[in-house]
C-alpha cells in the first residue's frame, strides 16, 4: 500500500491556504487510498523566535483541527512530531549526508533568514537545517508520496536527493519519495498582497483567512481583498494576481474551474461576495467539529497517544537500519 506522509507546522493559526493547499486532499483522498501519517511538526516551530507556551497551545489546536477537517484515526495516523524520537535521531544522520551549500539554496531559508535578521535577531542554525529534519520526517516512514502545496516541493526534492545519496553511499535504506500536488489551490495567496503566499507564520493580518475565523471576519477579509483598478473579471495570474487568487479560492471551494468561473461575473463585488460565502460554507463544518473536540480533550489526547505509538513502530525499523548502514 502506498505510504503517505505530510505535516503542518504549529507556528501560527492554521489558514485557508493550509486547508485548500494540503489538508483537504489529505481528508478527501489520501487517508482513504493509502497508509497515511499526518503530523503536527512542532520541532519545526522552534526554528524561529517563539513563545514555548504558545507553541504548545498551537500544536494542540493544530492536532484538533486536523481531526476537525475530517482525518479519521481509524483510517490514518495523526500524531505530534516531538512525541516520536525517530525524527530527531534520523535528522542527524541526514545532516551527515546533506551539504551546507544545499541548505543555503533553499528558497524558504533565503526568504526567512533576512526576515529574522531584520527583526533584530540572529538566525537559528535550525532554520538553515530545517529541510533536513523535514527529510527525516518523510524518509523515516518509507514514504512514497508527500502531498504538499507548491511552497514545499523544493524541500521534498531535497528529501529525494538525500535518500538517493544515502542509498548510493551506504546501501539501499530509504524509499525515494515524491511530492503530490492538490491542483488548483496549490498556492493560495495573501488577500492583501497577492504576490506572497497566505502563510500562517506571518503576522496576523487582514490578508490571511484563518480556519477558525468567524463568518463575518471571513466576509470582511474577502470583501476587502486587494484586486486592481480594472472592472472586467478575467483569470490572469500574471497580470491580475489578486483577482486570480479570488477565482482560485472560489474554484477550490466550489469544485469549479477558475477561468470558467470568471466568465460568470461582471463585477468584482459579486465575485468577492460569492467567494466569501463559499469560504464560509467550507469552514463551517470544520469549525463545528473543532468546537466539539475542544469539549472533549481526553479524546484528542488519546488519538495523539495512540498515533505516536503507531508512528514510532512504523519509523523505528527504518531509522535503526540507517544507523547500521552508516556504520554505527
Ligand atoms: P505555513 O506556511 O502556513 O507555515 P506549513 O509549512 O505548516 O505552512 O505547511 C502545511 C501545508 O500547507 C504544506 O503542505 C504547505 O505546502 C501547505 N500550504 C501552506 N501555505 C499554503 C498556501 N498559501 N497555499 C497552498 N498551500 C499551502
Amino acid at each position: 500500500m502506498t505510504r503517505v506522509f505530510s505535516g503542518v507546522k504549529p507556528t501560527g493559526h492554521l489558514t485557508l491556504g493550509n486547508y485548500l493547499g494540503a489538508m483537504r486532499r489529505w481528508v478527501a483522498v489520501d487517508q482513504h487510498r493509502s497508509d497515511a501519517l499526518f503530523c503536527v511538526v512542532d520541532l519545526h516551530a522552534l526554528t524561529v523566535d517563539h513563545d514555548p507556551a504558545r507553541v504548545r497551545r498551537l500544536s494542540r489546536q493544530a492536532a484538533s483541527l486536523l481531526l476537525a477537517t475530517g482525518l479519521d484515526p481509524e483510517l490514518c495516523t495523526v500524531f505530534v512530531q516531538s512525541h516520536v524520537d525517530e525524527h530527531a535521531r534520523l535528522s542527524y544522520l541526514l545532516e551527515c549526508v546533506a551539504t551546507d551549500g544545499e541548505m543555503r539554496r533553499m528558497i524558504q531559508y533565503k526568504e526567512k533568514a533576512p526576515r529574522e535578521r531584520s527583526r533584530g535577531g540572529s538566525v537559528r542554525l535550525s532554520l538553515l537545517t530545517y529541510p533536513v529534519l523535514m527529510a527525516a520526517d518523510i524518509l523515516a516512514y518509507g514514504t512514497d508520496e508527500v502531498p504538499v502545496g507548491d511552497d514545499q516541493t523544493q524541500h521534498v526534492e531535497l528529501a529525494r536527493d538525500l535518500a538517493v545519496r544515502f542509498n548510493q553511499r551506504y546501501g539501499h535504506t530509504f524509499v525515494v519519495p515524491r511530492a503530490t500536488s492538490p491542483g488548483s489551490a496549490a498556492r493560495v495567496m495573501n488577500l492583501q498582497d497577492p504576490a506572497s503566499k497566505m502563510g500562517k507564520s506571518d503576522d496576523a493580518g487582514p490578508g490571511i483567512v484563518y480556519l477558525l475565523d468567524e463568518p463575518d471576519v471571513v466576509r470582511r477579509k474577502v470583501m476587502r481583498a486587494v484586486t486592481d483598478s480594472g472592472s472586467d473579471v478575467v483569470y490572469d495570474r500574471e497580470e491580475r494576481p489578486g483577482l486570480a487568487n479570488l477565482l482560485e479560492i472560489l474554484a477550490a471551494c466550489t469544485g469549479g474551474d477558475p477561468a470558467e468561473l470568471a466568465g460568470g461575473y461582471d463585477s468584482y463585488g459579486a465575485l468577492k461576495k460569492d467567494t466569501a460565502e463559499a469560504v464560509v460554507e467550507v469552514l463551517r463544518p470544520v469549525q463545528e467539529r473543532h468546537k466539539e473536540l475542544c469539549a472533549d480533550p481526553g479524546y484528542v489526547d488519546g488519538v495523539l497517544r495512540e498515533g505516536a505509538g503507531k508512528a514510532r513502530a512504523a519509523a523505528r525499523p527504518t531509522v535503526d537500519a540507517a544507523y547500521r548502514a552508516i556504520g554505527l
